[in-house]
């Protein structure tokens, strides 16, 4: 098991790319650039190749790549340009917000998680205003699983995270996590499917508790948005997480991640129209005056091909999606229980991890087999991601591989 990885992947450990020499004075004819293009992307994987079992996203719904691909020109940073987009936004966020149990929630397409988190917290802050008034730090009381979006906003916007720890099973504890929020917390963050273990903490619970307090809840829907609704109509026991929880005040999902959508497509949804306000800020141009969202200029393509998404899915097409995935996890427990790797814990929604003595090996020795697997780092555990690209045959190549690697 010792050695670099020397296979078509992408991982930290390959030789720093060559620099080129600089931009050329004259330009080269399509065919010329399109072969540099194809030894550019040599290494690259393709969804559809059954080597990627770390992604959370994965290819987009035919049609919306179609719809993205005919948009590539058009700027949500300009609706005078493109009427169109602030009615695809708008649409787009009554849809998702019905999806997350609340029709009515006001919203704002983002590049995806990580945007959609910062603008959360930034309401949050806003909306506290104890710190303004205080002179201390703002605390925001979040799982020791959260994605790792939040080290960037809290390093960004100066604020202190208070970490609650997890159960076994990786939700986070909620008793404890109550026991943490003080006059202090601006903000409390719960995940719906984390992306290292997909674990879904107790949303319900911990809004009781919130609720009571008079504390914001954000929760971070980026990975179980799309799975959460679908699994528990399919009957999977998984407690609502959305806006139709009292008390939950703030919703992030990714329709680039299990939407069908192509990246970047992200969704802040919010219960109350006043966190808009929060975020409003002025552009002083006509037409696109109040701007909510990071970005200034932003691509239209994403919005125009999640509202194509969900216009052609529908309900039903979501429940048969999230069904085949659910399946597929099934298949792939059943494959490495079979094979007596340890699965642990037994998965939420769509990560399986696997106990190994040396998961970092392991990964390194399948990725040298061409697949793509990862740790979760946190938990020292093998991390594995199931998504509607991979088939049976697919799925059992993986545990094939990993059998063999794990020999090594
Ligand atoms: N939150 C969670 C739970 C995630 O799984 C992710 C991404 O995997 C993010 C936030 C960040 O989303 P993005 O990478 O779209 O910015």
């Amino acid at each position: 098991l010792l050695g670099s990885s020397t296979s078509r992947t992408g991982s930290a450990d390959r030789a720093a790319p060559a620099r080129p020499t600089g931009l050329s004075e004259h330009g080269r004819d399509t065919a010329a650039v399109l072969a540099g293009l194809d030894a550019l992307r040599r290494d690259d994987h393709d969804y559809a190749d059954g080597t990627v079992f770390n992604s959370i996203c994965s290819a987009p719904l035919p049609v919306a790549r179609q719809v993205f691909a005919q948009a590539l020109d058009t700027n949500m940073g300009d609706n005078r340009i493109f009427p169109s987009l602030r009615r695809a936004e708008t649409e787009v966020t009554a849809l998702l917000g019905d999806l997350l149990g609340f029709p009515d929630a006001g919203g704002v397409a983002t590049s995806g998680g990580t945007e959609a988190n910062l603008l959360a917290v930034l309401a949050a802050l806003r909306r506290d205003g104890r710190r303004a008034r205080t002179g201390r730090p703002a605390r925001i009381v979040l799982p020791e699983s959260a994605h790792f979006s939040f080290d960037k906003i809290l390093a960004m916007l100066g604020v202190e995270p208070v970490y609650a720890p997890l159960t076994p099973d990786l939700r986070v504890r909620v008793e404890t996590l109550r026991s943490l929020v003080t006059e202090d917390t601006a903000l409390v963050v719960a995940t719906a499917g984390t992306s290292e273990a997909g674990a879904v903490d107790d949303v319900p619970a911990i809004a009781e508790h919130t609720r009571a307090l008079g504390v914001p809840l954000h929760v971070d829907a980026a990975t179980g948005g799309f799975l959460v609704p679908f699994a528990r109509d399919l009957g999977h026991p998984l407690p609502p997480v959305g806006l139709d929880v009292p008390g939950v005040t703030s919703v992030t999902l990714d329709p680039h991640k299990y939407g069908g959508a192509p990246i970047p497509a992200g969704q802040l949804l919010v219960r109350d129209a006043a966190d808009l306000d929060r975020l409003r800020v002025a552009s002083h141009y006509r037409g696109t005056h109040d701007h909510h969202g990071l970005l200034g200029t932003r691509p239209g393509a994403a919005v125009l091909a999640t509202w194509a998404a969900l216009h052609t899915l529908g309900r039903a097409g979501y429940r048969t999606l999230v069904a085949s995935v659910f399946e597929r996890r099934e298949l792939l427990l059943g494959l490495l229980r079979g094979a007596g790797f340890a699965v642990a814990p037994a998965p939420d929604l769509t990560v399986v991890t696997v106990r190994h003595p040396a998961p970092g090996q392991l990964v390194d020795a399948l990725e040298r087999r061409g697949f793509i697997a990862s740790v979760a780092r946190r938990y020292g555990l093998l991390r594995l991601v199931v998504h509607w690209h991979q088939s049976e045959e697919q799925l059992r190549a993986l545990v094939a591989a990993l059998t063999d690697a794990d020999r090594e």
